[in-house]
């Protein structure tokens, strides 16, 4: 059947999540038309609920002064608590593994000062060779600190391909794994998109006595994520793509239970980790709260947590079973239009749809990438660049519609046929 804008708005009304999509900000063009925001695993939407929420804050600080931290109407004492079991939920975990805090990158790093311990023998960091540029640096910068020049070791795709296949990664473990002190991979990989299987990839590395950690900023919000069955060591994401907390947003944290009472090993410690009983007798010895929020350092910034207490409540609501009902026949669709734009667009995000979210990374294979890219821009479409030639989209289940993704590709199709 030949797709139409008719089929796609049928698509909506039969979509038992789309009013969802009220509780945002779409953003508007000029001429007041909104925008087609394919751009959530960039930055997520603003919920309408997050002024709300952080203008209750502003008014008990005004109202209150520092009396807030135990009298405000959601007291900031203990505010990240609030955020704990919907996060949780979300990322497939106990409440005793996660804690929000800090910034993602901040994590990675306050995450490896306690679980990258390496050895003489064992001292390497596996990642991959297309990791986001900021957890290669994090993790070369580790290696630099512990005195280790050599020891970063990339997955690489075969020659000629764009994603990793599973074999190499289990051959590298296989083979490398007794030099490798720490895996730690992006799930979904953000260029490509790429979903990889934590529990197995866990049991591999851990059969081999490696930390396995995972980055999941693109992950949380997106994907089934079943971090405790995962049995990984710890995993970091950021808020502000799927999760839709604002730009900069407070980060999550996720340390696997057994290492709840692991008080033995080094990390670096700040107050708000310290016994929540004993905390402000200030002159007391470092005694962590047993399991993720014993890694915290400070007392949070209370407007960011805000702004993501509002969105975790719109995803306490939906739940992820629903919402990663709708991303896949959301993305699905989105795969089929694509089709006919086929000579020109090649989809190298995985074609299986356990291998992915919902983002899809488009290869412009006629040439002109960046000028189509621009032109589709002008015309109403926000979605994300990355040289020399590919256009990463993300139809979000929580927010975007069918005909958003027929009016996305409609516009890419004409577009590519006055230019080629
Ligand atoms: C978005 C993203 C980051 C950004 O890190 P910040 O510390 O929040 O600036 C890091 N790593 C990955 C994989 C990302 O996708």
């Amino acid at each position: 059947m030949k797709h139409s804008l008719d089929e796609a708005k049928q698509l909506d009304a039969n979509d038992p999540i789309r009013n969802y999509r009220e509780q945002f900000h779409i953003p508007q063009q000029d001429n007041g038309e909104s925008f087609i925001y394919m751009c959530g695993n960039s930055l997520g939407l603003q919920p309408k609920t997050t002024a709300t929420y952080i203008d209750q804050e502003l008014k008990d600080w005004k109202n209150l002064g520092v009396e807030g931290h135990m009298h405000a109407e959601n007291p900031w004492l203990p505010y990240h608590e609030f955020l704990t079991e919907k996060m949780a939920k979300v990322v497939g975990a106990k409440p005793i593994e996660v804690v929000v805090m800090n910034t993602l990158s901040v994590n990675l790093h306050l995450l490896m000062a306690s679980f990258y311990r390496p050895t003489k023998e064992q001292y390497k960091i596996l990642i991959e060779s297309d990791a986001f540029p900021s957890d290669k640096y994090a993790v070369e910068s580790q290696l630099k600190f512990h005195g280790y020049a050599d020891g970063l070791i990339e997955l690489t795709p075969r020659k000629g391909e764009v994603l990793l296949r599973e074999e190499d990664i289990e051959r590298t473990i296989e083979k490398e794994g007794a030099t490798i002190a720490l895996i730690l991979l992006g799930c979904p990989n953000y260029y490509t998109g790429q979903v990889f299987d934590l529990k197995r990839i866990t049991a591999l590395g851990h059969a081999k006595g490696c930390v396995v950690g995972f980055d999941l900023a693109h992950g949380a919000g997106n994907l089934d994520l079943k971090l405790h069955d995962s049995n990984a060591d710890f995993a970091a994401w950021c808020t502000y793509k799927y999760l839709n907390s604002g730009p900069g947003s407070v980060g999550g944290c996720f340390i696997h239970e057994r290492h709840a009472h692991a008080f033995d090993l080094p990390r670096f410690a700040g107050w708000w980790g310290h016994n929540k009983e004993t905390r402000f007798g200030m002159r007391d010895a470092f005694d962590p709260i047993p399991g993720a929020e014993g890694w915290q350092l400070s007392n949070p910034p209370i407007l960011s947590l805000a702004a993501i207490r509002a969105s975790l409540v719109i995803f306490d609501e939906v739940g992820m079973p629903a919402l990663l009902e709708k991303s896949k026949k959301l993305t699905d669709y989105l795969e089929s239009l694509l089709q006919e734009i086929s000579d020109h667009v090649s989809i190298i995000s995985p074609k299986d749809s356990e291998k992915r979210g919902c983002q899809l990374s488009l290869q412009i294979t006629s040439g002109h990438g960046k000028m189509i890219f621009d032109k589709i821009t002008e015309k109403g479409v926000i979605a994300d660049w990355r040289e020399p030639d590919v256009i990463r989209v993300a139809p979000i289940p929580l927010y975007n519609s069918y005909e958003d993704v027929f009016r996305f590709v409609a516009i890419l199709k004409a577009t590519l046929n006055q230019s080629v």
